[in-house]
């Protein structure tokens, strides 16, 4: 049996500027009795440090909202409210409870109990409108995160083979392609956004530490982020392939931006590629109203790794901003559906990334027919990144965040996939599937709400609107 991969989590709070969703006050009729300091096993009430007699302000960064305080303080002098702040906070994608999911997750590493009480809807658009068959959930031995039962998280990159041929004596005919294993089903994908050089270290350093990859543009290269080049992905256009030859000759895979070009030309490129280094080629490909059939032809040409990239909210990337794109569950199972009518999925390695928020969307995007993913924005939301959707993505990282110790910063990240992995070891534990890989395209082990809803309702209403007419 293969050793397990585990992530060692590290709590690492970041004392910066963070919204949160609760801000606790201390009111003018406080008597500085310090109740409050000895009820709060958080140690959110302090006495103020330049005069002990009185109360400093409440740490609204360790309150963990137990309520204590304001039931045992004598004087009622403490408040908790929402702050309105966080609630601008996101947008009709990225829910502002999200960040606290995320902040969490980046401090302790551990999978935040939440459910308890919920009182909102069940169903959502996107990844919110399907469910995972945990029918396994009730035995004992399925429990991957407290190792009773050993489950696989890695997944393989590169092209595979259909079937092998022999000729008459048995000799292998076929050749088989080189693949590279990663031990989680996520991959970095650089966000765009300016960055500071200790954030931009700490996510490639996090992303060695984690033994995944970070696709990253060649320019972001820098010397010290060079020791971790066996994680990095360059990105390039297929024009640069000979500029870039120095590079390439160092990594493992390495990705072309696609156009059009590149559909009639892969095999080319890719023979290029191997010629001046044995490198696994990834094709990035928008997930544009025709992104299937791009796939499709880019496949039987012989692409090894294709990843279809849509917007940050998992939306097509049309450039418009209408209501009929689709969203990602609908983008990677058209994609998928594609691949498996034309008898070539699985020769082909599909990542998928844009919208992937939180940690049960990777095993979505995965039965949906992604063989793994790609993240950015939590990345950066795990260091507290505050994201607006409305009137226009907008990304505030705290201050001070630039001068945060690079080895700080990386826990945050290496914890927040810390977190992930756990909740994956957990959807598939309850799945019954031992194997991360065999996630792909299962979407028999899945509920889509628009098709229960359309066996249950859909002739009862199509009924009447007949009648009616
Ligand atoms: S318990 Fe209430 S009155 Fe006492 S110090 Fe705390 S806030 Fe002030
Ligand atoms: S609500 Fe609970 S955790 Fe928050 S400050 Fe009060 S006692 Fe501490």
């Amino acid at each position: 049996m293969p050793k397990k991969y585990h992530i060692t989590a590290k709590v690492t709070p970041l004392n910066l500027d963070y919204v949160y969703k609760f801000k606790i006050e201390r009111g003018e009729n406080c008597i500085n009795c310090g109740r409050c300091t000895k009820v709060c096993i958080y140690e959110a009430h302090k006495r103020g440090k330049g005069d002990p007699r009185k109360m400093a302000d409440p740490n609204t960064v360790v309150c963990r909202n137990c309520f204590r305080c304001i039931q045992e303080c004598p004087r009622g002098a403490l408040e908790k409210s929402l702050d309105k702040d966080f609630l601008n906070i996101g947008g009709s994608y990225w829910k502002s409870d999200m960040f606290i999911t995320l902040w969490k997750q980046a401090e302790d590493g551990k999978v935040p109990v939440t459910g308890a009480g919920y009182r909102g809807p069940f169903t959502g658009p996107g990844f919110d409108s399907m469910w995972t068959d945990m029918s396994e959930i009730v035995r004992p031995t399925r429990d991957g995160i407290h190792g009773r039962e050993y489950i696989s998280t890695s997944v393989e990159l590169g092209r595979k083979l259909n079937h092998l041929a022999f000729d008459e004596s048995g000799k292998l005919l076929s050749k088989i392609h080189d693949t590279i294993d990663i031990p989680i089903p996520i991959i970095f994908d650089f966000p765009k956004d300016n960055l500071s050089p200790n954030v931009k270290l700490a996510i490639v350093r996090a992303a060695a530490e984690l033994n995944t990859c970070i696709v990253l543009s060649p320019d972001h290269i820098t010397a010290d982020i060079k020791k971790y080049i066996k994680n990095i992905i360059p990105i390039i256009s297929h024009k640069e392939i000979d500029r870039h030859s120095a590079l390439i000759k160092t990594v493992r895979m390495v990705a072309l931006d696609y156009d059009e070009e590149i559909l009639s030309s892969l095999p080319e490129l890719q023979d290029k590629i191997k010629k001046i280094h044995n490198v696994l080629t990834i094709v990035r490909v928008p997930a544009t109203k025709s992104v299937e059939q791009i796939v499709s032809r880019l496949a039987k040409n012989g692409a090894e790794i294709i990843h279809v990239v849509a917007d940050y909210c998992g939306m097509e990337n049309d450039g418009s901003a209408g209501l009929n794109r689709r969203l990602a569950k609908d983008i990677i199972r058209a994609v998928h559906l594609k691949l498996v009518e034309d008898r070539i999925r699985d020769e082909v390695t599909i990542i998928f990334s844009g919208g992937i928020a939180m940690a049960e969307h990777v095993p979505k995007a995965m039965l949906c027919g992604a063989d793994l993913t790609a993240i950015d924005l939590p990345l950066l939301i795990a260091l507290g990144a505050r994201l607006y959707e409305e009137p226009e993505k907008l990304l505030l990282f705290p201050e001070g965040l630039d001068k945060i110790a690079v080895r700080t910063v990386m826990h945050r990240v290496v914890n927040l996939m810390g977190a992930w992995h756990s909740q994956l070891l957990e959807v598939m534990g309850a799945m019954g599937i031992r194997e991360a890989r065999r996630l792909r395209g299962e979407t028999g082990r899945a509920i889509f709400f628009e098709e229960i809803d359309n066996e249950t309702f859909g002739k009862l209403f199509k009924k009447r609107e007949t009648a009616n007419v």
